[in-house]
């Protein structure tokens, strides 16, 4: 089985997922004491956000190159990337490496056109959700008709995200606001799917919550690590 190389802490709390996915996935799979040879690189969260938020992308590409370099220097023999915003420099961490970087967003798309969805609702941080990096790939490699929500339904699912989620603060309230805006988005945009396209929002809502197909990124992302590791 193959090293796989994480690049996580962002937030820690969806990085612990990724790991307990990830061996989970790999003890059923493989049996026995199986589980991953893996190494984590764990950023301080709080380093990133700042550069998000200052729309310093190429200081946040630089911490992220650092981080693949030294996975791929400790023997990461594939790179995963544990955020889906993050994927944002996607092209210029795997130009910097020399082992393949697996793409949150290919492994999550492959599900969704496999399922038939085509229409599929984004929930994910503003970046995500307003830039092209992430929409631009699934409409234009995978053919899927993103729907995103109005500015209000972005601000408070960003604000979800950095302000609850990521502190580890899981609430009521914030899951009824996620759900009324995905029944919001169905009926006006006859939205046939759901992509949590923020490795954090699983830890809110699921596919018991929502009638339509669900897409939990960090699951997705996390099977599609296994794959590549063990093929
Ligand atoms: N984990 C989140 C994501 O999947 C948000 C945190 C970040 O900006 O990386 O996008």
């Amino acid at each position: 089985m193959k090293t796989l190389g994480l690049i996580g802490g962002m937030s820690w709390e969806s990085t612990a997922i990724y790991y307990r996915h990830i061996n989970e996935i790999t003890r059923k799979r493989r049996g026995g004491l199986h589980s991953a040879p893996l190494l984590v690189w764990s950023f301080d969260f709080a380093k990133v956000a700042e550069r998000q938020h200052a729309g310093d992308w190429q200081g946040a590409a630089d911490l992220m190159i650092e981080a693949a370099r030294k996975l791929e220097d400790g023997g990461a023999e594939g790179l995963v990337i544990c955020t889906n915003t993050m994927h944002r420099m996607a092209e210029e961490v795997q130009a910097a490496t020399t082992v393949p970087l697996l793409h949150i967003a290919d492994a999550t798309a492959k599900a969704v056109v496999e399922a038939g969805v085509r229409r599929p609702i984004l929930l994910a941080t503003r970046f995500t959700m307003e830039q092209d990096f992430y929409k631009e790939r699934l409409r234009e490699k995978f053919g899927l008709d993103v729907v995103i929500p109005d500015e209000a339904g972005r601000a408070m699912v960003h604000r979800v995200i950095y302000e609850e989620l990521c502190q580890g603060i899981v609430s009521e309230s914030s899951k009824a606001a996620y759900l009324s805006e995905i029944e919001r988005l169905k009926r006006e945009n006859n939205a046939d799917g759901v992509i949590m396209g923020c490795t954090e929002i699983t830890m809110l809502i699921g596919q018991g919550d929502i009638d339509v197909p669900v897409f939990d990124t960090t699951l997705l992302h996390a099977i599609s690590a296994v794959d590549f590791a063990l093929a």
